[in-house]
């Protein structure tokens, strides 16, 4: 997959393996900024203990905002065997974590379903946690039926041109849409344990976006209509305007509380019960991730 790669729709049919690199800026060696056991994912993923991150460099998308930048676009970080990769899943399960959770790792599918089966043949039995911006190839979710147990997908933009301007990721809605409903598709309606973590089902993520409270209804509107209570949905208010979006100044600022209370008031107006939404006070870089390559 790797010698003609066409993981993602950037569709850059490079051969990884000879150093040609595509858009995601990625050879054929996994590549991992930061491992840890975070607690800052939604309730039922982080759990008491952790949510077993494993943070993978480089992107498909290039978000103007992103929070992850250093690795997301400057791709720091160290490059790993699948052996390695492995054995980080198993050290991960033996510190307590809860699931496994795969952060941006569209670009080392195949990778890591060789580090998966690796190691569950030497005995990890967590949840796999699928973290995605979901701008996804549908081939490329499908190859991973059977692997993932929780799909916990972005779902960014309504309107194409919001896709385009802020993440260079024309057809971003339609493309994003279809790989979700793939994902429904293998892993179904949620579940959960008796402490409340999640063991199965789909969480869809949404940062809502200064002046955009029209566009973040569609999405909502479109998630409801085609889902219902049959997944999760995650308002998410974090929003911090990077040193990059100073190019873009309708941006530039935090989210307007007030816009963020008429979404979830939205959502409880169409009767949404399955939601988690955020605090006031979450959008600080102190939730930043310190990307130190440990
Ligand atoms: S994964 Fe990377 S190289 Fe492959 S198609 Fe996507 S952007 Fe291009």
């Amino acid at each position: 997959m790797l010698e003609g790669c066409n993981l993602c729709p950037r569709n850059c049919n490079v051969n990884r393996s000879t150093g040609v690199l595509g858009f995601c800026n990625s050879n054929d060696k996994v590549k991992v900024a930061k491992v840890s056991l975070h607690h800052w994912e939604e309730p039922c993923i982080s759990g008491t203990n952790g949510s077993g991150t494993v943070f993978f460099s480089n992107c498909n998308l290039k978000c103007v905002f992103c929070q992850n930048h250093l690795i997301s676009s400057i791709g720091i970080g160290k490059e790993l065997s699948v052996e390695s990769l492995s054995g980080i899943f198993l050290e991960q399960q033996a510190k307590g974590a809860h699931n496994i959770n795969l952060v941006t790792p569209t670009h080392y599918v195949p990778q890591i379903i060789e580090a998966l089966k690796l190691s569950k043949s030497k005995g990890l039995n967590l949840p796999i946690v699928y973290n995605t911006n979901s701008y996804e190839n549908i081939d490329t979710i499908r190859s991973l039926a059977g692997y993932i147990d929780i799909y916990l997908p972005d779902l960014k933009y309504f309107k194409d041109k919001y896709g385009i301007k802020y993440s260079g990721a024309p057809n971003y809605f339609m493309v994003a849409s279809r790989a979700i409903e793939e994902m429904f598709s293998q892993v179904g309606h949620p579940q959960f344990d008796e402490k409340g973590l999640m063991k199965r089902g789909v969480i869809v993520r949404h940062l809502m976006l200064p002046g955009l409270l029209f566009d973040s209804k569609k999405i909502i509107d479109y998630l409801y209509s085609n889902f219902g209570e049959s997944i999760f949905i995650s308002l998410m208010n974090q929003y911090t305007p990077s040193h990059i979006v100073s190019n873009y100044p309708e941006i530039n600022k935090t989210l307007n509380q007030k816009q963020y209370e008429a979404l979830i008031h939205y959502c409880l107006d169409i009767g949404i019960l399955n939601a988690f939404i955020q605090e006031e006070g979450t959008a600080s870089e102190s939730f930043i991730p310190d990307f130190n390559l440990r």
